[in-house]
């Protein structure tokens, strides 16, 4: 007789998400802790987009959407990105959070044995969601800058690469791709017919670029650009992403979101294109004063590299990263180990979203560690 284990499919078996688990197990346990590992923004949903949720509730947009999304918010959306990238973008899905569209998009491209190249530290769910898909992650280390090395990620190319994910602003580094990092990720895509899928969900997060965010998606017409609500608006909640590329890409996401999501949640799809007119400069000014605190407080004591966006650091641990973790965790700070993130286990991530005295007084605690 088979035991309720036994169903596990070997799928479901190969994702270890046994590193972020710990960490929420002993966040649980910790008591009004100084939080400095959560990625999410420290504001709330802008008010005009909870009353436009409200008010599409009451309108009784309440049921199933097109599965691709309802069409005044992808117009918006193509129009804008088309714009940004000078030229037209391809055709749009509204998708349920990143999460849905990466998910998608790696369905949509990857046969078992295909394979996707990115750089390490990555965020965490390329890796499981290739090994979902039974794809294989080509995974490029970028230690100790963190930055885009042409020469290292070619070399992780073969034949039976098709995708290069890259991801800028990072998560967990802050790094911004530079224009010329993104000129040579292109050169490698274009050298080696790659399909580029670009996580774009921290760009409106910079802090130090004055034309916008160096995209791909400028250069390459074979890329997919992922984008959402959860960073930009504080909507981690609400589920809702957007990918936009390729016709022939986004139609084959299209029809596994038919079976899969169905459809992004129906009133928040109206609200979110509310929310596109709300002014975020502000947010992302505190944001920029943060990065500034938490970059000047540690850089004394610890090995960093300064990020140019999104909310996180990732400085280097003084001695071994299970021991830094523990004894932050004793006093009361709670940060994320580096191998979480990252086939290496020598650094740890700080989200900075959050407030400057509790951000100042964790510096600080941290800082007495070393
Ligand atoms: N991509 C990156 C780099 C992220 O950091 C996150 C969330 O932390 C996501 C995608 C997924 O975001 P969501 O599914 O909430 O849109």
């Amino acid at each position: 007789m088979r035991s309720p284990a036994d169903y596990i499919s070997r799928r479901a078996h190969a994702v270890d998400a046994s590193g972020i688990r710990k960490v929420f197990d002993l966040a649980a346990k910790m008591k009004d802790p100084i939080n400095l590992s959560i990625g999410l923004p420290d504001f709330d949903v802008p008010d005009v987009a909870k009353e436009a949720a409200i008010a599409a509730i009451r309108a009784g947009h309440n049921r199933y959407t097109q599965t691709q999304g309802i069409a005044p918010l992808r117009e918006r959306l193509r129009k804008d990105l088309s714009a940004e990238m000078g030229r037209d973008v391809g055709e749009v899905l509204i998708t349920s959070g990143v999460t849905g569209g990466l998910l998608l998009a790696i369905l949509a491209t990857i046969d078992p044995g295909d394979e996707a190249v990115f750089l390490d530290p990555y965020f965490v769910m390329y890796k499981h969601l290739l090994t979902v898909a039974g794809g294989k992650a080509s995974i490029v280390d970028s230690y100790p800058d963190f930055r885009f090395h042409a020469d290292r990620v070619e070399k992780a190319v073969t034949p039976k690469t098709k995708l290069l994910i890259l991801n800028s602003p990072s998560n967990p580094t802050g790094i911004v791709m530079s224009e010329a990092e993104v000129r040579a990720a292109v050169e490698v895509a274009r050298k080696h017919d790659l399909l580029v899928l670009s996580d774009e969900i921290y760009e409106p997060f910079l802090y130090d670029a004055t034309r916008g965010l160096p995209s791909p998606a400028k250069l390459y017409e074979k890329t997919v650009i992922l984008r959402g609500f959860s960073k930009s608006h504080a909507m981690t909640g609400w589920r809702l992403g957007y990918a936009a590329g390729p016709a022939e890409v986004i139609a084959q996401m299209t029809k596994l979101q038919q079976y899969t999501f169905v459809c992004p949640p129906s009133p928040l799809q109206h609200a979110a294109l509310a929310a596109l007119d709300v002014p975020m400069g502000n947010a992302v000014a505190a944001y920029r004063r943060k990065r500034d605190l938490v970059f000047d407080k540690l850089g004394r004591k610890f090995e960093l590299v300064q990020p140019g966006g999104a909310f996180y650091i990732f400085p280097k641990a003084p001695t071994g990263i299970t021991d830094f973790v523990a004894r932050a965790i004793e006093n009361n700070v709670l940060i994320i180990p580096g191998n979480v993130f990252s086939e290496r286990d020598t650094h740890f991530r700080i989200s900075y979203a959050t407030t400057d005295e509790k951000l100042a007084r964790g510096c600080e605690i941290l800082s007495s560690l070393v």
